[in-house]
Formats: structure tokens, C-alpha cells, sequence
């Protein structure tokens, strides 16, 4: 037996979300598809207030899905750099040219074809409809989940399969089949703005009547969390190689995996500790003998799965490499440049930390 029905349920969301809920945010002036789309991937894992200045960059640079489509992918993650997670841009510009050739550039209206489209789930696709054009589709994302897990009193970390059916269930029974669209924003509205994580603020919230977390003080045991485990920790030696002229040495990553895509620091196996194996290296690679291999603090960056422990030394050539142009996995950039690139924030950060551009060569060589 639920502690609402779904009914009562949708009326108060709804009520709520007429006065209260968020109706002038950029993706909701022009909703087309296209813009809900983009907005929806930027929302997973981040939030409105951050998502919004990258929205309006984006927009700018590529009002239309065409114009996406014909982008360069490395001006869709320079765009990107710093929101992380960065398959979702590398899936938005995958989709965008699907979309150009499998549909004509025409954003689909069909679920199951949204449904297909790279980086596109079940409740991204149900958002982009109901959003856009008024569909009925149930959503859930991380704020509907812990209204729904509070509201019904649904134990146990939504992660698992049978706890995400069960939110499934009911939020394929609450979704009204009026208004769908502007249920849905109310439901995320709600979750980001009242019934937050930490501090869920009962007392004004249209369904307190109703809800179980509320009535029996469980508000912090409901969603449960993730079931703590212990990140292995990974470790590497990122390499911030600069020339004669003071160029950094950037290196593509790979297009699938980690910064996929993204310029980042060369890594190597080497241990910073060792830097005669690092001089060594850069004789390998380069064809000199480095000025100077300095080794400087370790940074650490937590995935999803492990965290990764990044050693950094500094090498300063002293001299134009001999051996390595430019290629598509490695360049020379000003420090400058290196900035406007698609870079991992981690390495930005670094960049940022080193400095580089208030570095004058020489003044890095005095005392040698
Ligand atoms: S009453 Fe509190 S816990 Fe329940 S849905 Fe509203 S804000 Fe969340």
C-alpha cells in the first residue's frame, strides 16, 4: 500500500511546482529538443548553477545540431573543460552527426530511437521528451530517486537492480499523463532545492504529509548510500616537458577511457624519484640531455573506481628537441595556448599551479 496515491502525488508536485519551481532557466526559454538534450547531458552529475554559464558558451558557439555535428570534437571538449565526465561530450558530438545521417537532422520524437542514441538512457530520453515536447515519459534521476526512495519509504541503495525497479515502478505510476513535462521539471526542482541530500527542508515541502522519511525521521537513512568500498590507488609520473622557447609538451589521450580525447601532461612509468631514468627518457625521446628534471609535489585526483596518485616533475630542455614534432598525439604549446585547449581540470589546475607563462626561461636556469 503506498502512503499516496500516485494521483494526490502528481497534483502536489505539480502545485508545488507552478509557484515555487525554476521556469526561466536558459534551457527552458526555446526548449527545443536539441537544447533540452544538451542541457540534460551537462545536468547528469552537475549542478544548475554550474551547468548554466556552460550552456550559454556551448549555445553560442553551436546554436543548432548541425552546427554541432560539424564541430571539430576538440572544440566540443575545449568547451567542456572543466564540467568532467567527459564521454558525455565526446557522446553528444557522436550523436549530434548520428543524428545528421540516421534522421536527417532531425532530433527524433520516437523514445526508443532517443533511447539509442549514444550517452542517452531511459530516464534522459524520457526528460528530453517530456521537456520538449510534452511526451509522457517517467524520469529518475539522482534528485527524483531520493524523493521517490523518502516519499514511499523505499529502503536500500538505488543502485541495486531491485531497488531501481522499484523506483521504476513508481515513477511510471506517479508520472500524470497531463502535464508530464512540467511534473518532471517539478520532481528534479524538488529534489534539488527541498529535499536535498544533507538537509531536506521538510517543513516546506508539498508532500510532507505524505512522506515516510518525514514521518518516521529517516530523512538521512533514506536513499540508503552506496555500499562503502575501498579505492585501490593508481600511480603515474606526468611529465610537464618545456623547450628552448619555454612550449609545453601536451599529449592527446586516447579517445576511449580516461580525459579520452582531452590534451593532457605526457605520463610515463618512471618514478619521479628517479630522475637520471628521467633524463634518460627525454635523451630517448628527444635526442638531449635535459638542464633540469625537477621533481615537485604529488597531486591526487579520485575517480569513480580508484584514485589516482600523479607524481609531477618538471623537465626543462634547454635546447629545440631534435627528434619529436608535432603529431596527433603530441604538440608544443606557449603555456597560454595550452589554457584554450580541452584539458582534464586536474591538469589544468596543475598548469595553473606551475605558472609557466610568469616563468621566464632563464630565471628557471639560474644556479645552474
Ligand atoms: S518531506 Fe522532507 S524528506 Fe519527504 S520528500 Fe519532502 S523534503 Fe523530502
Amino acid at each position: 500500500m503506498l502512503s499516496v496515491s500516485p494521483a494526490v502525488f502528481a497534483a502536489s508536485v505539480l502545485d508545488w511546482f507552478d509557484q515555487h519551481g525554476r521556469h526561466d532557466l536558459p534551457w527552458q526559454r526555446d526548449p527545443t529538443h536539441y537544447r533540452v538534450w544538451v542541457s540534460e547531458i551537462m545536468l547528469q552529475q552537475t549542478q544548475v548553477s554550474v551547468v548554466i554559464p556552460y550552456f550559454e558558451r556551448f549555445m553560442a558557439s553551436f546554436p543548432t545540431l548541425a552546427d554541432l555535428a560539424a564541430a571539430e570534437l576538440d572544440a566540443v571538449l575545449a568547451l567542456w573543460s572543466g564540467l568532467g565526465y567527459y564521454a558525455r561530450a565526446r557522446n553528444l558530438h557522436r550523436a549530434a552527426v548520428q543524428i545528421m545521417t540516421a534522421h536527417h537532422g532531425h532530433f527524433p520524437d520516437d523514445f526508443a530511437a532517443v533511447a539509442h542514441l549514444p550517452g542517452i538512457g531511459r530516464s534522459t530520453a524520457g526528460a528530453i521528451l517530456s521537456l520538449a515536447c510534452g511526451q509522457r515519459h517517467p524520469i529518475l534521476d539522482g534528485n527524483v530517486k531520493r524523493v521517490l526512495a523518502r516519499v514511499f519509504g523505499v529502503a536500500g541503495w538505488p543502485g541495486q537492480r531491485s531497488v531501481l525497479l522499484e523506483l521504476w515502478h513508481l515513477a511510471e505510476c506517479c508520472t500524470p499523463m497531463t502535464r508530464a513535462g512540467a511534473y518532471n521539471q517539478g520532481m528534479m526542482d524538488l529534489g534539488a532545492t527541498l529535499c536535498t541530500r544533507t538537509r531536506p527542508a521538510c517543513t516546506r515541502c508539498p508532500l510532507a504529509a505524505h512522506c515516510i522519511a518525514q514521518q518516521q525521521v529517516r530523512q538521512r537513512d533514506l536513499p540508503a548510500p552506496r555500499p562503502r568500498q575501498t579505492l585501490p590507488i593508481r600511480a603515474t609520473t606526468l611529465l610537464a616537458v618545456r623547450d628552448s622557447s619555454g612550449a609545453l609538451l601536451l599529449e592527446r589521450r586516447p579517445p576511449s577511457g580516461i580525459w579520452g580525447g582531452l590534451w593532457s601532461l605526457p605520463e610515463t612509468d618512471i618514478p619521479a624519484t628517479d630522475t637520471a631514468a628521467l633524463a634518460d627518457w627525454c635523451v630517448a625521446q628527444f635526442g638531449i640531455r635535459p638542464h633540469r628534471v625537477e621533481r615537485l609535489r604529488e597531486r591526487r585526483h579520485t575517480f569513480t573506481h580508484y584514485h589516482l596518485s600523479m607524481a609531477l616533475v618538471t623537465i626543462e630542455l634547454g635546447a629545440d628537441p631534435s627528434r619529436v614534432q608535432d603529431s596527433a598525439a603530441w604538440s608544443w604549446y606557449p603555456p597560454e595556448a595550452a589554457r584554450q585547449l580541452g584539458l582534464p581540470a586536474p591538469i589544468a589546475r596543475i598548469l595553473a599551479d606551475l605558472n609557466l607563462e610568469s616563468q621566464p626561461l632563464l630565471a628557471l636556469f639560474a644556479g645552474d
